[in-house]
Protein backbone atom coordinates (compact mmCIF):
# COMPACT_ATOMS: atom_id res chain seq x y z
CA UNK A 1 0.00 0.00 0.00
CA UNK A 2 2.66 2.88 0.54
CA UNK A 3 3.13 4.97 -2.11
CA UNK A 4 -0.29 4.99 -2.83
CA UNK A 5 -1.40 9.25 -4.27
CA UNK A 6 -4.04 11.06 -1.49
CA UNK A 7 -5.05 14.52 -2.52
CA UNK A 8 -6.16 16.21 0.18
CA UNK A 9 -8.69 18.96 -0.27
CA UNK A 10 -9.31 21.49 2.14
CA UNK A 11 -9.12 24.82 3.09
CA UNK A 12 -8.58 24.88 6.60
CA UNK A 13 -4.32 25.20 6.67
CA UNK A 14 -4.35 23.42 10.05
CA UNK A 15 -6.15 20.38 9.41
CA UNK A 16 -4.39 19.69 5.88
CA UNK A 17 -1.40 19.98 7.84
CA UNK A 18 -2.37 17.45 10.50
CA UNK A 19 -3.72 14.98 7.79
CA UNK A 20 -0.82 14.85 5.69
CA UNK A 21 1.29 14.61 8.59
CA UNK A 22 -0.64 11.60 9.51
CA UNK A 23 -0.53 10.50 5.82
CA UNK A 24 2.92 10.44 4.46
CA UNK A 25 4.02 8.62 8.13
CA UNK A 26 1.88 5.95 7.34
CA UNK A 27 3.93 5.68 3.81
CA UNK A 28 1.45 7.30 1.66
CA UNK A 29 2.52 10.54 -0.71
CA UNK A 30 0.21 13.45 -0.24
CA UNK A 31 -0.73 16.77 -1.99
CA UNK A 32 -3.22 19.32 -0.92
CA UNK A 33 -5.40 21.53 -2.42
CA UNK A 34 -7.14 24.58 -0.64
CA UNK A 35 -10.28 25.19 -2.67
CA UNK A 36 -12.30 23.55 -5.03
CA UNK A 37 -10.82 24.61 -8.62
CA UNK A 38 -7.15 23.73 -7.48
CA UNK A 39 -8.39 20.38 -6.57
CA UNK A 40 -9.64 19.48 -10.27
CA UNK A 41 -6.40 20.80 -11.57
CA UNK A 42 -4.89 18.71 -8.97
CA UNK A 43 -7.03 16.03 -9.65
CA UNK A 44 -5.82 15.58 -13.12
CA UNK A 45 -1.85 15.94 -12.74
CA UNK A 46 -1.41 14.21 -10.03
CA UNK A 47 -3.89 11.59 -10.30
CA UNK A 48 -4.51 10.15 -6.70
CA UNK A 49 -5.61 6.77 -5.58
CA UNK A 50 -7.80 8.26 -3.66
CA UNK A 51 -9.42 11.92 -2.37
CA UNK A 52 -9.67 13.21 1.06
CA UNK A 53 -12.68 16.37 0.35
CA UNK A 54 -13.95 18.53 2.63
CA UNK A 55 -17.18 19.71 1.32
CA UNK A 56 -17.39 23.57 2.22
CA UNK A 57 -14.43 24.89 -0.25
CA UNK A 58 -13.94 27.90 -1.42
CA UNK A 59 -14.47 28.78 -5.66
CA UNK A 60 -15.86 24.97 -6.30
CA UNK A 61 -17.42 23.30 -3.29
CA UNK A 62 -16.97 19.23 -2.76
CA UNK A 63 -20.45 18.28 -3.86
CA UNK A 64 -19.57 20.00 -7.51
CA UNK A 65 -16.13 18.46 -7.46
CA UNK A 66 -17.32 15.28 -6.81
CA UNK A 67 -19.68 15.41 -9.49
CA UNK A 68 -17.48 16.64 -11.65
CA UNK A 69 -14.59 14.02 -10.79
CA UNK A 70 -17.20 11.11 -11.17
CA UNK A 71 -18.27 12.44 -15.16
CA UNK A 72 -15.21 9.86 -15.71
CA UNK A 73 -13.39 8.71 -12.75
CA UNK A 74 -14.11 6.03 -10.40
CA UNK A 75 -11.64 7.56 -7.86
CA UNK A 76 -12.11 6.98 -3.95
CA UNK A 77 -13.67 9.92 -2.31
CA UNK A 78 -13.90 10.27 0.99
CA UNK A 79 -15.92 13.33 2.31
CA UNK A 80 -15.25 15.07 4.92
CA UNK A 81 -17.87 16.88 6.52
CA UNK A 82 -19.35 19.03 9.45
CA UNK A 83 -21.41 17.32 11.48
CA UNK A 84 -24.87 19.42 11.22
CA UNK A 85 -24.43 18.80 7.42
CA UNK A 86 -26.62 15.72 7.02
CA UNK A 87 -28.38 16.51 3.76
CA UNK A 88 -24.41 17.09 2.42
CA UNK A 89 -23.79 13.73 3.25
CA UNK A 90 -26.95 12.09 2.09
CA UNK A 91 -26.18 14.02 -1.14
CA UNK A 92 -22.37 13.11 -1.12
CA UNK A 93 -23.00 9.55 -0.90
CA UNK A 94 -25.89 9.52 -3.99
CA UNK A 95 -23.26 11.30 -6.01
CA UNK A 96 -20.67 8.44 -5.27
CA UNK A 97 -18.70 9.19 -2.32
CA UNK A 98 -17.52 6.23 -0.79
CA UNK A 99 -16.98 6.90 2.56
CA UNK A 100 -17.78 9.93 4.98
CA UNK A 101 -16.02 11.38 8.33
CA UNK A 102 -17.44 14.12 10.34
CA UNK A 103 -15.73 16.72 12.06
CA UNK A 104 -14.52 17.56 14.08
CA UNK A 105 -12.28 13.71 13.63
CA UNK A 106 -9.48 11.97 15.13
CA UNK A 107 -6.53 11.64 12.12
CA UNK A 108 -6.10 7.94 13.15
CA UNK A 109 -9.65 7.71 12.25
CA UNK A 110 -9.14 9.17 9.06
CA UNK A 111 -6.06 7.17 8.21
CA UNK A 112 -7.89 4.21 9.09
CA UNK A 113 -10.77 4.85 6.95
CA UNK A 114 -8.19 5.38 4.19
CA UNK A 115 -6.78 1.87 3.98
CA UNK A 116 -10.38 0.49 4.72
CA UNK A 117 -11.77 2.49 1.07
CA UNK A 118 -8.58 1.84 -0.13
CA UNK A 119 -8.62 -2.32 0.25
CA UNK A 120 -12.59 -1.92 -0.76
CA UNK A 121 -11.41 -0.28 -4.61
CA UNK A 122 -8.70 -2.38 -5.29
CA UNK A 123 -8.80 -3.01 -9.33
CA UNK A 124 -11.61 -5.71 -10.32
CA UNK A 125 -8.89 -7.64 -12.12
CA UNK A 126 -7.74 -8.43 -8.44
CA UNK A 127 -10.67 -8.96 -6.85
CA UNK A 128 -11.94 -11.22 -9.50
CA UNK A 129 -8.86 -13.28 -9.89
CA UNK A 130 -10.56 -16.94 -10.51
CA UNK A 131 -9.26 -20.11 -11.14
CA UNK A 132 -10.90 -23.47 -11.91
CA UNK A 133 -9.58 -26.46 -12.58
CA UNK A 134 -12.47 -29.64 -12.67
CA UNK A 135 -13.67 -29.12 -9.29
CA UNK A 136 -10.86 -27.39 -8.01
CA UNK A 137 -11.74 -23.31 -7.57
CA UNK A 138 -9.90 -20.64 -6.12
CA UNK A 139 -10.40 -16.88 -5.59
CA UNK A 140 -7.91 -14.71 -4.96
CA UNK A 141 -9.51 -11.71 -4.33
CA UNK A 142 -11.84 -13.75 -1.30
CA UNK A 143 -8.27 -15.74 -0.90
CA UNK A 144 -10.61 -19.16 -1.22
CA UNK A 145 -10.29 -22.33 -2.06
CA UNK A 146 -12.74 -25.12 -2.61
CA UNK A 147 -12.79 -28.55 -4.29
CA UNK A 148 -16.54 -29.01 -5.70
CA UNK A 149 -18.89 -27.91 -2.42
CA UNK A 150 -15.99 -28.21 -0.03
CA UNK A 151 -13.67 -24.95 1.27
CA UNK A 152 -10.54 -25.93 1.48
CA UNK A 153 -8.20 -24.15 4.15
CA UNK A 154 -4.57 -23.73 2.97
CA UNK A 155 -1.75 -21.98 4.81
CA UNK A 156 -0.66 -18.83 2.94
CA UNK A 157 2.42 -20.56 1.08
CA UNK A 158 -0.32 -23.46 0.45
CA UNK A 159 -2.23 -20.78 -1.44
CA UNK A 160 0.53 -18.95 -2.87
CA UNK A 161 1.67 -22.30 -4.35
CA UNK A 162 -1.60 -23.18 -6.09
CA UNK A 163 -2.17 -19.81 -7.37
CA UNK A 164 0.63 -19.89 -9.24
CA UNK A 165 -0.02 -23.31 -10.18
CA UNK A 166 -3.38 -21.95 -11.58
CA UNK A 167 -2.47 -19.03 -13.25
CA UNK A 168 0.07 -20.98 -15.16
CA UNK A 169 -2.90 -22.73 -17.10
CA UNK A 170 -1.17 -25.92 -17.29
CA UNK A 171 2.26 -24.84 -17.82
CA UNK A 172 4.54 -26.94 -15.35
CA UNK A 173 6.63 -24.68 -12.73
CA UNK A 174 9.81 -25.60 -11.56
CA UNK A 175 10.30 -25.37 -7.68
CA UNK A 176 12.33 -22.47 -8.20
CA UNK A 177 9.65 -20.42 -10.41
CA UNK A 178 7.46 -21.61 -7.23
CA UNK A 179 9.74 -20.20 -4.72
CA UNK A 180 9.71 -16.87 -6.82
CA UNK A 181 6.07 -17.17 -6.32
CA UNK A 182 6.23 -17.38 -2.28
CA UNK A 183 8.40 -14.57 -2.35
CA UNK A 184 11.09 -16.74 -0.81
CA UNK A 185 13.37 -16.83 -3.58
CA UNK A 186 16.42 -18.12 -1.12
CA UNK A 187 14.86 -21.00 0.22
CA UNK A 188 15.89 -24.48 -0.31
CA UNK A 189 13.41 -26.21 -3.20
CA UNK A 190 13.07 -28.85 -1.22
CA UNK A 191 10.49 -26.33 0.97
CA UNK A 192 8.08 -26.73 -2.18
CA UNK A 193 7.69 -30.45 -2.15
CA UNK A 194 7.17 -30.36 1.78
CA UNK A 195 4.28 -27.77 0.77
CA UNK A 196 3.06 -29.71 -2.31
CA UNK A 197 2.41 -32.65 -0.01
CA UNK A 198 0.88 -31.01 2.46
CA UNK A 199 -1.64 -29.11 -0.02
CA UNK A 200 -2.18 -32.44 -1.50
CA UNK A 201 -3.17 -34.18 1.40
CA UNK A 202 -5.91 -30.91 1.94
CA UNK A 203 -7.17 -31.00 -1.33
CA UNK A 204 -8.60 -34.86 -1.16
CA UNK A 205 -10.33 -35.70 -4.40
CA UNK A 206 -8.73 -32.43 -6.13
CA UNK A 207 -5.92 -33.63 -5.11
CA UNK A 208 -4.63 -35.54 -8.33
CA UNK A 209 -5.17 -32.11 -10.34
CA UNK A 210 -1.92 -30.94 -8.67
CA UNK A 211 0.49 -33.03 -11.00
CA UNK A 212 4.25 -34.31 -10.33
CA UNK A 213 6.37 -33.32 -13.88
CA UNK A 214 9.63 -35.24 -13.52
CA UNK A 215 12.56 -33.16 -14.04
CA UNK A 216 10.43 -29.73 -14.16
CA UNK A 217 8.45 -29.81 -10.72
CA UNK A 218 4.83 -29.11 -10.81
CA UNK A 219 1.57 -28.91 -13.09
CA UNK A 220 -1.77 -27.92 -12.60
CA UNK A 221 -3.85 -29.54 -15.27
CA UNK A 222 -6.18 -27.60 -16.95
CA1 LIG B 1 -13.92 23.87 4.67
Amino acid sequence: MAGERILIVEDEPRIAEVLARYLTAEGFVTERARDGKEALALFRSFEPDLVLLDLMLPELDGLEFTRRVRASSAVPIIMVTAKSAELDRILGLELGADDYVTKPFSPREVVARVKAVLRRSRPEAKRHERYRAGALELDAGAVRVTCGEQEVPLTPSEFKILRALLAAEGRALSRRELLDALGEAYVDERTVDAHVKNLRKKLGPCAQKVETVRGVGYRVAP
